[in-house]
């Protein structure tokens, strides 16, 4: 277990996301409190794009 980039570090520590009160995914930022995936926090609307597939 030597090569490659640790993936374990400071960063494990800080937990940055959260559940999200709207679409329920692990994406709430809480320094920002901006949700990554549809936007809370943001805009009262979703959060979407035309280049990213729901499925
Ligand atoms: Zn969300």
């Amino acid at each position: 277990m030597s090569k490659g980039t640790p993936s374990k570090g400071k960063h494990a520590n800080r937990k940055t996301h959260v559940p999200c009160r709207r679409c329920g995914k692990n994406a709430f930022n809480i320094r920002k409190g901006i949700c990554a995936s549809c936007g809370y926090g943001k805009t009262t609307t979703l959060r979407t794009y035309s280049w990213a597939k729901t499925h």
